[in-house]
């Protein structure tokens, strides 16, 4: 059995999910890039005018003039122009090419115009290139402009697509297949009898994976037979990326999952984490059909703990205890907890009143769980440790 922290690493170093293609823009929101994205050209590729207004030379104005003749209009989108002499000025507005010779942009604001002349009637400071953005201030063409491995967020969609980037190779969105085992389990819609229980891990699991935007997520249940899982293992690890059980890899006569995946020779990487809940969990690769395999605990509390600490985490996030916190056995911990951000900066988590590890319907007052680490007994008040919300859109 491993540690927690080994665990983290070890999923680590199996992510990001999903096969590096070439995707069309619209289709890589939320894909890992997979390569850099370079700049084809200077940005701006012209020295763009930042405000609407007058278009001079700077030295004419730094000079002392103010007045200027009008001699044309500049819309954004019409080709770069010069001035006809330094005292004169062309109204531009902003996107528009600054002419070649002018060198200050003077709002609208601060002028008025009348009978063709522009005057300044607004003193102030005002700099050299005031109100222009450069041409390439922003970047040269061939420099990198958004590093692989970045998640594509709406800026960096903007940054590519300003560079032309129709495609991108990226991590296309995994084929996850969630897959509940258990013959006690029934459809949501059915009836149970007094014996069974309404199979929702993977309705759960599934919605999780979805808020964390993992969306191309479906369904499947089997029953506690080896040759089900066996026939529908060979199908499954061919045409999905990552495929997600619950139940069946601990001790029990029934499970049958750990055994099964070995003799289909798919490489265990753990099984078994000193943790509670989640201390079955089960990882491991087939490295023929590059396919993950992820084995969850049944338990509803244990499977939605074990796919957020280690699947669906991102940068580390700390809450501070609002009450202390007792448990003695050498195994981390994790607590379900309800937040709360303070105006000071601060960031709390008071523990839910979980009465055993079985106790599933407390969670629907949690907003997540607080990792506490193995080595410590007590969790003192006012300590913060690692924060794991449950992930939402
Ligand atoms: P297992 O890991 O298969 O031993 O299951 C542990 C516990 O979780 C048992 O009480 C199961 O009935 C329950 N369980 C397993 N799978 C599901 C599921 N998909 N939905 C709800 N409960 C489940
Ligand atoms: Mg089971």
């Amino acid at each position: 059995m491993i540690r927690a922290e080994e665990a983290e690493k070890l999923v680590r170093a199996e992510l990001p999910w999903g096969k590096v293609s070439t995707l069309p823009l619209s289709e890589a929101t939320g894909c890992a890039l997979a390569e850099p994205l370079l700049a084809d050209r200077d940005y701006p590729p012209y020295n763009r005018a930042t405000m609407d207004g007058i278009a001079v030379s700077w030295e004419s104005y730094a000079a002392g003039r103010r007045e200027f003749a009008v001699t044309g209009v500049i819309a954004a989108g019409s080709p770069e122009i010069s001035l006809s002499a330094p005292d004169t000025a062309c109204e531009i507005m902003t996107g528009a090419a600054t002419p070649t010779n002018a060198d200050l942009v003077i709002p609208y604001e601060h002028i008025a115009v009348e009978n063709g002349v522009a005057r300044v009637h607004l003193e102030q400071p005002r700099a050299r290139f005031e109100n222009v953005h450069l041409k390439a201030s922003d970047c040269r063409a061939g420099a990198e402009i958004v590093a692989a491995g970045e998640i594509l967020n709406g800026p960096r969609i903007g940054i590519a697509a300003s560079f032309g980037y129709a495609n991108v190779k990226a991590r296309a969105q995994p084929r996850v297949l969630v897959i509940s085992t258990g013959d006690e389990l029934v459809k949501v819609e059915a009836s149970p009898l007094a014996h069974q229980i309404r199979q929702s891990n993977g309705h759960a699991l599934r919605a999780s994976l979805r808020a964390a935007g993992i969306g191309n997520v479906e369904l499947a249940h089997l029953r506690d037979d080896p040759e089900e899982i066996r026939a529908h293992f060979s199908r499954a690890r061919e045409e999905f990326d990552v495929l997600i059980y619950s139940g069946a890899v601990s001790m029990g006569k029934f499970d049958h999952l750990p055994a099964l995946w070995a003799e289909a020779g798919v490489r265990k990487i753990f099984h078994g984490v000193s943790q509670r809940p989640g201390k079955p969990l089960w990882f491991g690769r087939d490295d023929a059909n590059e396919t993950l395999v992820i084995g969850l605990p049944g338990n509803p509390i244990s499977s939605l703990v074990c796919l957020h600490r280690y699947f669906l985490s991102e940068a580390p996030r700390y809450a501070v205890l609002e009450e202390e916190i007792r448990f003695d056995k050498p195994l981390t911990y994790f607590l379900p907890v309800k937040v709360a951000s303070h105006a000071d900066g601060s960031f709390s988590a008071a523990p839910l009143a979980v009465k055993n590890s079985g106790e599933f319907t407390g969670l629907a007052l949690s907003d997540g769980f607080l990792e506490l680490p193995r080595e410590m007994n007590v969790f003192p008040k006012g300590t913060a440790f690692r924060y794991f919300p449950w992930r939402r859109p």
